[in-house]
């Protein structure tokens, strides 16, 4: 299981009756939080009262596998410089909560000694300087720690920073290359894993194709029984099904083989395959494997990340892209789907497995799922290489009902109001720079976006909020 160290800083200025207080409090405020937060254990530390206690501990997080950052708060006076080898020792999230032990001051009975013990609002200033001069990328959580604000901002620090943990471990295969001469969908996948540490490397459709090949008829009914247990048949093309589903287990296998947590095709390269990869990849897309189409790794590993990170919640995450407009004034919407590749997360009713043909790539008509979008407040989330660095976009929509049906539109399809208004999102989304892809989400909100830009040094522009 993950685990939060949690850090206490004190100094031995304070002799040991009062560092056996400290311990006592803190390992109790340890115990409370780790029965509040969710997906995570809190893991309470001795006191630190030294820097190479400090530095000991920080060098321990950031060597254990298991820890995905720490909590740190100063119970009494920390001076600071003891801090520093310890915090440029620091490669994980930190969470400098700012609270106290006791949450009203016993007026009665106040005394020196009791001024002497609590004093966070004292130390945590002194402990926050410090970070603030070293320029470290942290969240800054203050109120009483059994506050159930306070609760929710940690476990939303708990959830974003296990997002942190896994976007260094990720692995993104593409399959094909970026489509040709496509700008927006390109990057630096260097700088993407020196930066966000994902892991991007290129795969020949052949190698998928020789695996699709030895996919058995028993594997295919499996995946079929999958299939029919979620979605409704609505084709009598079952052996156009059948090739989404011998697809399925390949790309299954493979993602196994080779530790994948997301991929990218492109319908330009799919030489060897009789279809577009659709109703698998959307299958996919509702296990939180990332997606990317035309080579779009970015996206695909953004998926990834953002659905890792909404991983306990309620609600929707996944790609999808910019389409058309209804633009009748006061009431724009956005439709948004794609070729076929839309996740039946978005999904309002039971999605229908259909077979139509593709007016684009010249393959064997695919299965997809056909289904109308959810409702709800939500998130579009673009990044974009800008040379010199990477850019985050969030913008703030609200899904809403298609105005009437659609029955010639042979795709999945999810509609939007783009907020504050159309012009004003739009046009903020066009000067970012923002991608005709995004991950929309509505588990997440701008807060994880900003906490996640904030710990992975990311340039964040946010639109709407
Ligand atoms: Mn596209």
């Amino acid at each position: 299981m993950e685990k939060l160290y949690f850090v206490t800083g004190s100094q031995l200025l304070y002799g040991e009756e009062t560092l056996k207080q400290v311990a006592k409090d803190s390992a109790e405020m340890a115990d409370y939080l780790n029965a509040q937060i969710s997906g995570c254990e809190i893991v309470w530390k001795p006191t630190v009262c030294n820097s190479t206690d400090a530095e000991d501990i920080m060098l321990q997080a950031t060597a254990d596998r298991c820890c995905i950052g720490v909590i740190v708060w100063m119970h009494t006076f920390s001076p600071a410089k003891m801090w520093i080898k310890g915090l440029q020792a620091l490669r994980k999230p930190m969470l400098h909560l700012h609270t106290q032990f006791g949450r009203r001051l016993p007026y009665e009975s106040i005394d020196m000694d009791f001024m002497n013990l609590h004093q966070s609002a004292h130390g945590d200033r002194e402990f926050g300087f410090i970070c603030t001069r070293l320029g470290l990328h942290r969240e800054v959580v203050a109120g009483y720690y059994r506050d159930e604000k306070v609760i929710a901002r940690i476990q939303k620090f708990a959830d974003v920073a296990s997002a942190v943990s896994f976007s260094h471990r990720l692995r993104v295969a593409t399959f094909g290359n970026n489509m040709r001469d496509v700008a927006v969908t390109d990057g630096d996948r260097v700088e993407s894993e020196i930066r966000l540490g994902w892991n991007v490397n290129y795969y020949g459709i052949g190698d998928l194709v020789d695996r699709i090949a030895g996919i058995s008829p028993t594997q295919i009914d499996a995946k079929l029984q999958e299939y029919t247990e979620k979605y409704l048949m609505d084709t009598p093309e079952l052996d156009a099904v059948r090739v989404q589903a011998a697809y399925e287990v390949a790309i299954e296998e493979f993602l196994q083989a080779e530790k994948l947590d997301a991929f990218t095709d492109t319908f330009e390269d799919l030489h060897g395959l009789e279809q577009l990869p659709g109703l698998c990849v959307q299958n996919l897309m509702a296990k939180n494997i990332g997606f990317g189409p035309e080579g779009d790794y970015k996206t695909g590993a953004l998926m990834a990340v953002l659905c890792h990170m909404a991983k306990n919640r309620q609600g929707a995450t996944a790609f999808i892209e910019d389409y058309t407009y209804d633009l009748t004034e006061g009431n724009e919407l956005e439709l948004a789907a794609h070729m076929l590749e839309v996740s039946p997360v978005f999904a309002k009713n039971q999605p229908k497995i259909q077979v139509h043909p593709l007016g684009i790539g010249g393959k064997a008509a695919p299965a997809r799922l056909v289904f109308d979008g959810i409702e709800g407040g939500g998130i579009a989330v673009s990044m974009v290489d800008m040379g010199d660095r990477f850019r985050l976009i969030c913008a703030k929509i609200a899904l809403t009902a298609q105005p009437e049906p659609m029955p010639h539109l042979p795709v999945a399809r999810v509609m939007w109001k783009i907020l504050p208004d159309f012009s004003t999102g739009a046009e903020a989304w066009i000067r970012a720079g923002g991608a005709h892809h995004a991950v929309v989400s509505t588990s997440l909100d701008v807060s994880d976006i900003r906490l996640f830009a904030e710990l992975m040094d990311l340039e964040l522009i946010t639109i709407g909020f």
